[in-house]
């Protein structure tokens, strides 16, 4: 799953759950491995992954700098970056040629990682970015 999808996933939870900060920390990291295994469309294997995954990053980074400036408190905004946090293993891992170990469950290749095709794949994913929108600002 994209990076901006786990951070807008992310961040609606953190809107709704009024918990202490590490329960909140905990539960959209479980939201990635469940994100995961909803079938999607990844970039990773595309000719194109670098350009890709330059574009989901600073996407998401854009979407949490946008929040901060709105005055999002900081409790929320973090929960973005958190809940991405476990591609940086994906990252590694691609950046190495495929040799670096994935230390994160829902990349290990034992994992049953959700896949569809591109355009169903992308549909999803942005369909559960408006969704989480909405309830990032409906709860703002
Ligand atoms: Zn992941």
């Amino acid at each position: 799953m994209w990076v901006i999808v786990h951070t807008y996933l992310g961040l609606a939870i953190a809107s709704l759950v009024h918990r202490p900060f590490w329960q909140v920390a905990v539960l959209v990291v479980l939201s990635h491995v469940l994100l995961d295994l909803v079938p999607h469309w990844d970039y990773g294997l595309t000719a194109h992954a670098v350009v890709w995954g330059w574009v989901d990053f600073l996407a998401a980074l854009a979407t949490l700098l946008v929040l901060l400036a709105a005055g999002t408190p900081w409790s929320i905004v973090l929960m973005g970056p958190i809940s991405g946090a476990p591609d940086f293993d994906v990252l590694l891992h691609v950046a190495s040629g495929h040799h670096a170990r994935r230390w994160f469950p829902s990349h290990w290749s034992s994992f049953p990682h959700g896949h569809c095709s591109m355009n169903a794949g992308i549909a999803l994913q942005l369909a559960i970015m408006v969704a989480s929108l909405v309830v990032i600002v409906a709860a703002a």
